[in-house]
């Protein structure tokens, strides 16, 4: 397996992936790990957890600089990303036990009535590269604190953050076989689920990869979380405070050079508050800095790969040629890397690839609406269901509005971010299953009904 850095197209480091006796071996390990780290008290477990807040706090230059050279994320942003990782881990280390303690229900007088929350076992976790720390530590935090064990198969271009993720969490203390790497390409995924020792999956990324683990797992009766992409709406109702909604708005889309599942994607505009947000929003994404991603003042950093701004850019084309207006940007910058520019794209036909697909990159499609009903219908007619927003003076007038989103995370005035203490996930095509907060450390345990009379 080749790390690439994106910024400079230099082969990182090259690595051996795991043969079939190497993945036969992890799985043996997980297996066996599972029955003395179940066993372990919870608290136990949460210390291991705390050492590792403290072990990614120390080294956080380190994995920041890994990240950023791996797949070209501005290095204060892989600075953040690694905080916000020893964040998950000191929460679930301080609410875990309280989060999985036994819920006692009164059923008859003569009888003790209780949920035990168990672990289940191996987790496999199929992760994606453009959070390539946070997706995993989301993942693994509640899941070893619930006495699950972990294996990793990581995005094929990240594979020095795969490896990273195990020796810190090694290094903290968690034990050989609680949480493996595999270093393994998709095509060997299915051959993992279906072992019997794998008793569940997770998948964050794409909508086609989703649908593809959840064929596997169904057919082995497995349960699944999938975290998929979104094209989350971004509302701008009449009386949103144009300046900073378009200074939000900037950061919203180019966050993580664009590349993010809960970037804002399609911007809907009331048409009362529709030139001035539009001529706002131009001059915030005309003023980002893109550049070298290990520079502090970048803004914007390269695509993660050259295929992926090639098919970004493709769908800017094609949404030209169905009839929008290209506002900014709007072409690779002629220099070495696959470096793509903020993208504002203005009378976006509905029907168009802006509009109905995905946009992985720093592409803003606008649309202008008439009234509140037709930014809400607009908002919601898309076939993903991630996150969405709505940016107006009346808190009141927003929270309606936000309940009537059809997404897994709904915000007002502020743009749509993931938080340890909320639950994270979407509806539709962005799939189902919950992370973080109480709800996600509850997906993969075994709601055990105890009756005793
Ligand atoms: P991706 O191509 O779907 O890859 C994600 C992971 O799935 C990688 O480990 C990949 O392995 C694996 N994979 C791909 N096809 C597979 C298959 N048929 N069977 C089994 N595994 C398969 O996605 P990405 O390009 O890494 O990430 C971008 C996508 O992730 C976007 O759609 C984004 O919206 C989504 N995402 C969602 C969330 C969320 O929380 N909802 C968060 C972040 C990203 P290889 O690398 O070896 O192909």
């Amino acid at each position: 397996m080749e790390s690439v850095n994106p910024a400079t197209g230099d082969v990182i480091a090259t690595y051996d992936g795991h043969d079939r006796a190497a993945v036969e071996s992890a799985l043996s390990d997980a297996a066996e790990r599972f029955e003395s780290w179940a066993a372990r008290p919870i608290q136990e477990r949460c210390r291991l957890l705390e050492r590792t807040a403290d072990l990614l706090r120390e080294r956080v230059d380190e994995y920041a600089e890994l990240m950023t050279r791996e797949m070209g994320k501005p290095v204060d942003q892989a600075r953040a990303e690694v905080e916000k990782c020893a964040w998950v881990c000191d929460y679930y280390a301080e609410r875990a036990p309280e989060q999985l303690a036994d819920e006692v229900i009164g059923t008859e007088a003569d009888a003790r009535t209780l949920v035990s929350y168990e672990p289940l076992g191996p987790v496999l976790a199929v992760m994606p590269w453009n959070f390539p720390l946070w997706q995993v530590f989301r993942f693994a935090a509640p899941n070893l604190v619930a006495g699950n064990v972990g294996l990793l198969k990581h995005a094929s271009n990240v594979p020095g953050c795969a490896l990273a993720i195990e020796e810190v969490l090694h290094d903290a203390g968690v034990p050989e076989g609680a949480f493996t790497t595999l270093l393994i390409g998709s095509d060997r995924v299915d051959d993992v689920i279906a072992d019997g020792r794998v008793r569940a999956v997770t998948l964050t990324g794409s909508e086609p990869a989703g649908r593809a683990v959840a064929e596997t797992a169904g057919r082995e009766l497995k349960k699944t979380v999938l975290e998929l992409g979104g094209s989350d709406p971004f509302v701008v109702l009449d009386d949103a405070p144009i300046a900073e909604t378009a200074e939000k708005a900037a950061y919203a889309r180019t966050q993580n050079n664009g590349q993010s599942c809960i970037a804002a994607k399609r911007f809907v505009v009331h048409t009362d508050a529709y030139d001035e947000f539009v001529g706002a929003f131009a001059s915030e994404l005309d003023a980002l800095t893109v550049g070298d991603p290990t520079d502090e003042d970048t803004d914007v950093g390269p695509q993660a790969r050259e295929d992926l701004m090639r098919e970004l850019h493709d769908q800017v084309e094609r949404t030209v040629e169905a009839g929008a207006t290209l506002s900014l940007g709007g072409e690779p910058l002629d220099r070495e890397g696959p470096y793509y520019p903020p993208t504002l794209l203005t009378d976006v036909p509905v029907d168009s690839p802006a509009a109905t697909e995905e946009t992985f990159g720093p592409v803003a499609a606008v649309f202008e609406v008439a009234d509140e009903a037709e930014a809400l219908a607009l908002a919601n007619d898309t076939s993903f269901g991630l996150g969405a927003s709505v940016w107006t003076d009346d808190l009141d007038r927003g929270e309606r509005f936000a309940r009537r989103f059809d997404a897994g995370c709904c915000f007002v005035n502020e743009y749509v971010k993931s938080d340890p203490r909320v639950p994270f996930g979407g509806v539709k095509n962005s799939g189902y299953g919950r992370e973080l907060s109480r709800h996600g450390i509850r997906e993969f345990v075994n709601r055990n009904t105890i009756w005793v009379q």
